[in-house]
């Protein structure tokens, strides 16, 4: 697990496995956890790393309800957890299917855990719109399309973007379950103008960008959505891996069209 700090208030800790990220974001005496990494060890140092860093843990947030953005509960087992009210529906949609997939993932790759997920209380937060935090807000703004859930989180005063599955570096635009082409459009429309205004954006996975490095992404990832079912992977993401998630997103656009 890697922890970076890009200001004062924000620290990305990315884990070992899909290099997924869990942004830390304080303000005052508040301080708010977004996303998840993935493996036990990881998640057992996450209070000791904002202890370290001198931030009060505060609460929860999660991007989107794929399971391995969620498991931030795991460290935090009392925690709010504040979601999209697009996710809340989608979690109340699918009961159990978070701690399904994760069981899974353990089973396949022998991972051990202490306790199963389970995420109990959750609180579903008005998008667009704000949560607040000390003395400011962090701004919400829908990002579905990948799945039919989510939101981007906007931190003002460090000119933050924390896009979850958006914008990655590592991975191809993923039409999920749920999710569309026309709806992953729309949302690499509305975080455009954060993209530009921003020092940093923290994909859902891979490294932090800064704005100019997100801005080239996003142009490809508008580019090969539009040429979807043709076309050919952004340069940078060709793997089998991507290949296999371009097959499906064909597949997606092709049942709709
Ligand atoms: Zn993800």
């Amino acid at each position: 697990m890697r922890a970076v700090g890009l200001h004062r208030d924000v620290l990305v800790v990315t884990s070992r496995i899909w290099q997924t990220t869990c942004t830390v974001v304080r303000e005052g005496v508040e301080c708010f956890v977004i996303d998840s990494p993935v493996l036990p060890d990881e998640l057992e140092m996450l209070p000791a790393v904002l202890e370290h860093a001198g931030f009060h843990f505060s609460g929860l947030l999660a991007t989107h309800a794929d399971w391995d953005h969620l498991l931030a509960r795991l460290a935090f087992p009392g925690a709010p957890l504040g979601v999209a009210e697009t996710t809340a529906a989608r979690l109340a949609s699918e009961p159990g299917a978070a701690t399904r997939e994760l069981r899974a993932f353990d089973d396949e790759h022998y991972v051990v855990r202490a306790s199963p997920l389970s995420l109990g209380q959750m609180q579903a937060l008005p998008v667009p719109g704000h949560c607040e935090i000390g003395d400011a807000e962090i701004e919400l703004h829908p990002a579905d399309g990948h799945t039919a859930d989510g939101m981007a989180a906007w931190i003002p005063w460090a000119a933050t973007l924390v896009c979850g599955d958006y914008l990655s570096p590592v991975e191809i635009p993923m039409i999920s379950e749920g999710g569309s082409r026309a709806a992953y459009l729309a949302t690499l429309r509305r975080l455009a103008p954060l993209v530009d205004a921003a020092e940093h954006v923290v994909p859902g996975h891979g490294e932090v960008l800064d704005g100019a490095r997100a801005a080239a992404i996003l142009r490809e990832d508008v580019a090969y959505l539009e040429a979807l079912p043709e076309g050919d992977l952004p340069i940078a993401r060709r793997s089998a891996a991507q290949r296999a998630i371009h097959a499906r997103n064909v597949a997606s656009v092709q049942a709709v069209s």
